[in-house]
């Protein structure tokens, strides 16, 4: 091969056996150094534990001066600065963690020429003064790590990021390198057009994690099922658990431990000390089950995390592929399981509706959800789902044969007669209603509240009693996150017809319903590796 045979990458491949104790390259490694050890521009886009920090540090040792590493994350900077002082590379941090004289100390350093690689927090490498002291020295590469973190609509958002264009302003002729797990196409652009890197030359992996078992299940009883889960598929093992909000984590915690489980908490409402003290815990000890919001994981280094269970919606598949991500960095099987229901749907679309952004932020949000939801719903193999949303799918591709929907198809029903149902009953009741009194509504329950509004007079009233409630909220849950109905935020979750309504109460389309996967695991035992 030809990137190989020239003298810069036998060199990079020296380098990669003598300091890092590899034998080969993995994916594109070999050709993302050996574009940016020739001056290169490049984006990275490569799944979490595909090997991103070599693509700088490796070009860091072959060109001359100091590489620059922007990371948002401190302990992670940290973590990687002493795995390259164990390897001999001379390397040091830049943050807020550092005394004053000690960062004197690496500044001093720095001029001296005596670091290959240094790690900077955005906020710092973007005072003038960080600025104006690597201006007096050659710099080798500026590598942007977790570049997504420039994207307005990720969770990750930071906003020095979006100032790092200034690193080509002041220093043209330094190559940049930026680098990210996310791969969805709006990320994409963005990252392009806010850090200027139209000339880049991109670099996308396959973003498959084929020993990750995908799994998503009808919500019941969230915690039994996480029990259930846990004790028959990950006695001892090491996994995360997220949920939406702090109080959750809280209480999820300290229940999974009085089951006798070894879960600890982590969420950004916590004092550093005991978050940074749990987050060592679960990276040092074994068998720690991390319960935790999204605030955690970002840069974790756990290779063997065997499980990451979901107890709430992530907002967009980029999301969800993010902090599943995080198990099986090893290789080894490891599961995703996620349990969804009607009320996530609700809530994760109130809570678009109802937050202060703009009406474009709004739009981006409400699309990526459908995305979600309908990777929820789907009939068909959920990894090829995912991986068409990464725009990665051919046609000839076959399903995996390692998620739930191609372990155990699900069975779909003819719902059309019952959607009609319920979609009058909602029509009739003045789409003023939710779901629980819509239901009583067609099971015919009468309710005090059905009383006192006289929802027994409505025509739709007992129409649906040959199902039972638990049926009727999936098929609720099914049709809300299909569009056909939505869920209204002023008045408090009341459901109302929409466009997509119409064709199918006027008997112009068939709808086809997921029949409920029973609770709890839906796999006997654990696949072997
Ligand atoms: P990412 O930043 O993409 O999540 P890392 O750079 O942390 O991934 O790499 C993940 C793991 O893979 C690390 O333990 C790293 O040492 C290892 N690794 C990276 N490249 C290679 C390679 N060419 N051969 C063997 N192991 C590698
Ligand atoms: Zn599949």
């Amino acid at each position: 091969d030809h990137a190989v045979a020239t003298p810069g990458m036998s060199n990079a491949l020296n380098i990669l056996k003598e300091v890092f104790g590899y034998p080969a390259f993995r994916g594109q490694q070999a050709e993302v150094i050996e574009h940016i050890a020739r001056g290169g521009d490049c984006l990275v886009l490569m799944p979490t534990g595909g090997g991103k920090s070599l693509c700088y540090q490796i070009p860091a040792l072959l060109r001359d001066g100091v590489a620059i590493v922007v990371s948002p994350l401190i302990a992670l900077m940290q973590n990687q600065v002493a795995a390259l002082h164990e390897l001999g590379v001379r390397a040091a941090v830049l943050n807020s963690s550092l005394s004053q004289q000690a960062a004197a100390e690496v500044e001093q350093k720095l001029l001296a020429g005596d670091y290959d690689l240094l790690y900077v927090a955005p906020e710092r490498l973007l005072t003038a003064r960080f600025l104006n002291l690597i201006a007096r020295t050659p710099i080798a590469l500026f590598a942007i790590d977790e570049a997504h973190c420039v994207s307005q609509w990720g969770h990750d958002f930071r906003p020095e990021y979006i100032q790092l264009s200034v690193l080509h302003e002041r220093f043209p002729e330094v190559p940049r390198i930026a680098l990210t797990a996310t791969a969805d196409m709006d990320t994409r652009k963005e990252i392009i057009e806010r850090l200027g890197l139209d000339e880049a030359r991109l670099f996308v992996s396959s973003f498959d994690r084929p020993n990750i078992r995908y799994q998503i299940i009808d919500k019941a009883n969230s915690r039994a099922q996480l029990l259930s889960f846990l004790r028959t598929e990950h006695s001892g093992d090491a996994g995360i658990v997220y949920c939406l909000s702090r109080k959750k984590v809280e209480e999820t915690a300290a229940w999974l431990t009085a089951q006798g489980l070894r879960a600890l908490p982590y969420h950004a409402g916590m004092d550093m000390q005991e978050r940074s003290q749990n987050q060592e815990r679960f990276l040092r000890e074994e068998g720690i089950v991390m319960v935790a919001t999204i605030a955690f994981g970002m840069g974790i280094d756990k290779p063997d995390v065997r499980f990451v269970a979901h107890l709430d919606l992530p907002k967009s598949i980029e999301g969800y592929y993010q902090e599943t991500g995080r198990a099986g960095r090893d290789g080894q099987a490891a599961n995703a399981w996620m349990v969804y229901g009607l009320g996530d749907v609700i809530q994760q679309r109130r809570m678009i509706e109802e937050s202060e952004a703009q009406l474009k932020f709004k739009q981006v949000a409400a699309r990526k959800l459908e995305a979600m939801l309908s990777l929820c719903e789907t009939t068909t193999c959920r990894r090829l789902r995912m991986l068409s949303y990464f725009g990665e799918t051919t046609d000839d591709m076959a399903a995996c044969g390692n998620c739930d929907v191609c372990l155990n198809p699900p069975q779909v029903w003819d719902a059309t007669v019952e959607v009609q149902k319920a979609l009058s009953c909602v029509y009739r009741a003045g789409q003023n209603f939710g779901t629980g009194h819509l239901i009583d509504i067609l099971r015919g329950n009468l309710t005090e509240r059905v009383k006192e509004w006289h929802h027994d007079r409505l025509t739709t009233f007992g129409i649906g009693k040959e199902l039972p409630e638990k049926t009727w909220r999936a098929v609720f849950r099914q049709i809300i996150a299909l569009g056909l109905l939505s869920a209204d935020s002023e008045s408090h979750g009341a459901l109302h017809l929409t466009e997509a309504s119409r064709s199918v109460l006027k008997g112009q389309q068939t709808v086809q319903l997921r029949l409920q996967t029973q609770a709890g695991h839906a796999f006997e035992k654990r696949p072997s590796s």
